[in-house]
């Protein structure tokens, strides 16, 4: 049977591998600790909406 483990606490889970990890306090890591990726918690952009914004 599938595990299904529902995480309630602050994690971060990198948009790049689908690397998920607890993360310490006061200290946001810049790159995924797995995958080394500056942009683990930047999704990738679909669309161009560049205006969208002010
Ligand atoms: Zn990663």
């Amino acid at each position: 049977m599938a595990t299904n483990v529902t995480i309630e606490v602050r994690g971060n889970r990198c948009e790049r591998c689908g690397h998920e990890w607890i993360p310490r306090e006061g200290a946001e890591p810049r790159v995924c600790p797995k995958c080394k990726s500056p942009y683990w918690n930047k999704p990738r952009q679909k669309k161009r909406e560049r205006m969208d914004q002010k």
